[in-house]
């Protein structure tokens, strides 16, 4: 667009979905409106942030021996609240594309989340941190004025009363930076008042690096939490510190402070939230990864390969002047100090995970009860996790008490002397599979048996392969001979079990593999066994649960002849063949086993059967006439 002059005052209109947000803003009953001020300042800072990373890179910036600070001033007279930086600025162009636009992704989540209707703005309007337009909360008129960094920069000033409408011209400014003017609305007169203003600073801004006066002093700690001796900084100063990064409302779980300087220099502070979704819906965090600074410079905000990506869930800073300040924003994955730190800070966090196992279980439970999923996920993914993530693994298991949980090196601790593999069984939850029939002969034996009941379990476990050399076995393994049943059952010499056999091949058809009898059962009637072993057996159910055009796998359906239906049902076949109830029953043990396995698509589907069953039950029972009574005249 060439233009030869510019009209000295424009209007524009904000796109729509700033309008809606203004909109939802303005009619907000939110109680805390006091996070404005802490927008404003995070803006303040970020361009102050980018300045200062400009001038070790470029240099060429106006006023370069001007302060790097926040000032607000507040007028009760004029009923105004104004936040000056002396940062990067905006151009007009910039001006147009941020305060015109929706630039936080945060405030886009929002706004969809509320299209959804899933919650009302006022709970979380603070934890989303909706950005600048969250100043249209308390604001009759904004008026921003700022000057870009580079030397020639022209003035603009942009003005808007937060209805559907800004104006933008050019202004006179003499030093680089914002300066943020806020006309308060009447009902917010209270936000006039440098007292109140610096509680507020210190309660969500007390950690931005750079100072902030209000009046003529500095309200703000500004300290670098993580460049002081761990030994100087207090519980509270490490739990501020880690809300005003994360604006999470809980404690941390745990926080670990890094200092070292061999084999780099690291200055860090980690921290683990107490929840997975701290405060907001699930997944709506886009963007994760730590802070990273060189000399107190921010380099990057959301470094995500600093720590590997199953510990995702962690927040934190990283400081290290080895890091070159050029280092381009890209190429962080290949350079060898971010390797050496990446690798420093992971065996930190292994070596406090560890020993918050050992010396608070309950609180670890707490930990793997939101993070555990992540670390299953590095196991089945990255095979060189194994190492770190085997001793963290937890798993819920026969030996465990209601849902509790144990490791694989307390597993192997209390293993038979002459047993010679990790057991597990897997299923769609906890209550299945404390039915599986396949436990039968660990029960009777007391062998312990881990249960997997999330797919990612299954995963896991299948790409950890074996732990201290013992290796990973599915209990349904038929061939699991230690564990055969003392008296073998003679199926040869057995004529009315081997009918029964025959009979049931007959009824279930070609939806099993075959029909034989069990060598392990003790105490369930039937169980499934994969015709063979795999990770295709061990998926079928995963598959289940993902595929909509699922088809049961054939399964070998095993009898237990010494279980007393079981027994039953073969003197059915030797007297009553033709008994309905023969097939019924039939039916419905094959459907109950492939319920146990995970496998049954329409659970539903059993209920006309479980009435006629139930029916077949009390008639034996109570013998009435088999008439009903409206029958006999
Ligand atoms: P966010 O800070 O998450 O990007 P905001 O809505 O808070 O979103 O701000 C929108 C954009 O406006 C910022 O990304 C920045 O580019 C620009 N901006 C806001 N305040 C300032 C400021 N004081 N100095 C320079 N740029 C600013
Ligand atoms: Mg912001």
């Amino acid at each position: 667009m060439a233009q030869v002059q510019e009209p000295a005052v424009e209007q524009h209109e904000f796109r729509a979905e700033v309008r809606q947000l203004l909109d939802i803003l303005a009619r907000s009953l939110y109680t805390e409106r006091e996070i404005f001020l802490r927008e404003l300042i995070s803006n303040a800072s970020d361009a102050l942030n980018r300045l200062q990373f400009e001038m070790l890179t470029t240099q060429e910036v106006l006023d370069p021996e001007a302060e790097l600070a926040i000032r607000i001033q507040a007028d009760k007279e004029q009923r105004t609240v104004t936040v000056s930086d002396t940062g990067i600025g905006m151009t007009r162009e910039e001006l147009l594309q941020n305060l015109g636009t929706i630039a936080h992704s945060g405030a886009r989540t929002f706004l969809r989340q509320l299209q959804e209707g899933q919650i009302s703005p006022e709970r979380i309007i603070g934890q989303f941190g909706v950005g600048f337009y969250s100043v249209f909360m308390v604001a009759e008129e904004v008026t921003v004025t700022t000057r870009s960094y580079r030397p020639d920069a022209q003035a603009w000033s942009w003005t808007s009363r937060g209805d559907g409408t800004y104006t933008v011209a050019p202004t006179q400014k003499a030093e680089r930076g914002t300066t943020v003017t806020v006309k308060l609305k009447e009902e917010a007169a209270e936000f006039a008042d440098e007292w109140r203003l610096e509680q507020i600073v210190r309660r969500h801004s007390n950690y931005i690096s750079f100072p902030i006066y209000v009046g003529e002093r500095v309200v703000n700690r500004q300290v670098a939490l993580w460049r002081q001796m761990p030994s100087e900084v207090q519980e509270e100063d490490y739990i501020q510190f880690y809300r005003e990064l994360t604006l999470d409302t809980e404690k941390p779980l745990l926080w670990l402070h890094i200092v070292t300087d061999a084999p780099v220099n690291i200055r860090s502070i980690l921290y683990v939230p107490s929840r997975r979704e701290w405060g907001l819906l699930p997944g709506l965090r886009s963007e994760y990864g730590l802070r990273l600074y060189s000399r107190q410079v921010l380099i990057q905000e959301h470094t995500s390969d600093l720590l590997p990506a199953h510990f995702r869930f962690v927040e934190g800073v990283v400081d290290s002047e080895d890091v070159p300040l050029n280092v381009s924003r890209e190429a962080v994955q290949q350079d060898p100090m971010l390797r050496h730190i990446r690798r420093a800070l992971t065996a930190r966090l292994v070596k406090e995970l560890k020993a918050l196992a050992e010396q608070d279980p309950d609180r670890y439970a707490t930990f793997w009860r939101e993070f555990g999923p992540f670390l299953k996920e590095g196991v089945a993914t990255d095979p060189s996790s194994h190492d770190d993530l085997k001793d963290l693994l937890r798993f819920h298991s026969s030996h465990a008490e209601g849902d509790g949980l144990v490791s694989l090196a307390a597993y192997v601790a209390r293993m038979k002397p002459d047993q010679k593999a990790i057991y597990y069984v897997v299923g769609d939850d906890l209550t299945s599979v404390r039915h599986s029939p396949h436990l039968d002969p660990f029960r009777s034996q007391q062998v312990e048996v881990l249960y997997l009941v999330e797919p990612v379990d299954t995963f896991a476990v299948l790409a950890l392969r074996e732990y201290e050399g013992y290796p990973f076995r599915n209990v349904e393994d038929a061939d699991i001979e230690a564990l055969r049943v003392e008296v073998p059952h003679d199926e040869e010499a057995d004529a009315p079990f081997q009918a029964l056999v025959e009979r049931v091949r007959a009824i279930l058809g070609d939806r099993v593999a075959d029909v034989r009898a069990s060598q392990h059962l003790i105490t369930s009637p039937c169980r499934l066994v994969a015709p063979e072993s795999g990770p295709e057996r061990e998926l079928a159910r995963v598959r289940r649960l993902l595929d909509q055009e699922f088809e049961v796998p054939k399964r070998i359906l095993e009898l237990n002849p010494r279980h007393t239906l079981v027994r039953h049902l073969a003197t059915m076949q030797a007297t009553t063949p033709d008994d309905p109830l023969l097939p019924m029953i039939v039916e419905q043990l094959f459907e109950n086993a492939l319920l146990v396995e995970g496998l049954l698509p329409n659970p539903a589907a059993m209920t006309p059967r479980i009435q006629a069953l139930m029916e077949a039950a009390v008639n034996a029972r109570v013998q009435t006439p088999t008439t009903h009574q409206e029958d006999t005249p």
